[in-house]
């Protein structure tokens, strides 16, 4: 098997953009820093990562038959907003649980950024008490029994798509992408470093850059402050992707690297360095980061790239993932 073995339904522009990062690289004194930008890789609802997941998802989904997409994240999930619009594009019906994933103050988290756009792509939206979880929920099998109650056919999508068994292909494929980009740019990204949470978008990097000729550091940010969970399940992905694309030889432990130190002390609620980083970006790149995502991993990257853990010899390579509609739902940080 290989990764060509699998269907894959292009929700994407084509590949996503790379680009250099020089104010931030020339700010932080050290590594040539670079970004390839998941937040602008589709026309569906502002794309993301979740939507290049869907993509070896949709044609599982589209076989089975089902009438209905049944997914489930926090209220400012961007997930379920691009399973909306990915059901949207597709003539589908999208149900959609939404938990009380983050305490934010914020009165409007509710109801503007994701969870608005999710509703304008006329999903069916609902909101759960339950509080954050990467694992399978009772109300994601609930909302699927109600969906077949109801005379719908289902087709259920875990959080992050990550614990589906195709989510980590997605990101198998951003590997081959990157290299291929790399041909045409002329560089060579030695390190990566990525947000993770749910965990299929690092799994699925490892998986995919593990089969490639030339190995490079692949430093996964941790922002769901359940590290040990987190780490498991990129662990277990990773090691279940590299089976289904055929890598031929085990995982090692140090091809897994997930670091905290930049999550704070909960998921969707951001630190001090959080904001820093969203500043940062923004002031001298203008380039747009959320609070509960990238924020964290840009943090990371601007400590590990000052101290010299990423030594100044390196090229470093940023997954921009998305996530900024949920900026909407942070205004009280920023006004
Ligand atoms: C979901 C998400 C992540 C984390 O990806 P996982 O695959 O869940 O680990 C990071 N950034 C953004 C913007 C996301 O939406």
């Amino acid at each position: 098997m290989s990764l060509d073995d699998f269907d894959r339904y292009p929700l994407l522009f084509g590949p996503s953009p790379i680009h250099r990062l020089d104010r931030l690289t020339k700010h932080l004194g050290g590594a040539q820093i670079w970004a390839k930008r998941e937040d602008c890789n589709s026309g569906l609802a502002y794309g993301g990562n979740k939507t290049r997941k869907l993509e070896y998802i949709v044609p599982d989904a589209l076989a089975s038959g089902a009438d209905t997409l049944v997914s489930i994240g926090g209220y400012q999930s961007n997930h379920t907003r691009q399973v909306a619009a990915v059901a949207a594009k597709l003539g589908l019906k999208a149900r959609l649980v939404q938990e009380k994933w983050v305490d934010w103050p914020d009165v409007t988290n509710d109801r503007v950024g994701n969870i608005m756009l999710s509703r304008i792509m006329g999903a069916d939206v609902r909101l759960d008490a339950s509080g954050f979880d990467i694992g399978i929920r009772d109300s994601w099998e609930q909302a699927m029994k109600d969906v077949r109650d109801a005379g719908g056919t289902p087709y259920g999508i875990p959080a992050g798509a990550s614990e589906h068994p195709l989510g980590g292909l997605g990101f198998a494929n951003w590997a081959r992408e990157v290299e291929e980009q790399e041909a045409e740019l002329g560089v060579f990204f030695d390190t990566i470093v990525v947000c993770t949470v749910t965990g299929s978008t690092h799994a699925g990097m490892i998986a995919g850059f593990a089969g490639q000729d030339r190995p490079r550091r692949i430093i996964g940010i941790d922002a769901s402050a359940t590290l040990e969970k987190t780490r498991a399940q990129v662990e277990r992905i990773a090691r279940h992707t590299a089976e289904l694309i055929g890598l031929g030889r085990d995982l090692r432990d140090d091809e897994i690297t997930v670091l905290d130190g930049w999550a704070g002390d909960l998921y969707g609620i951001p630190v001090e360095s959080t904001i820093d980083a969203i500043r940062l970006s923004g002031e001298l790149e203008g380039m747009i980061i959320d609070p509960v995502y990238e924020g964290k991993s840009m943090a990371g990257l601007i400590d590990l790239v000052t101290q010299g853990e990423i030594g100044s010899d390196s090229t470093v390579l940023y997954a921009h993932l998305g996530g900024q509609p949920a900026l909407n739902a942070y205004a009280g940080l920023f006004s």
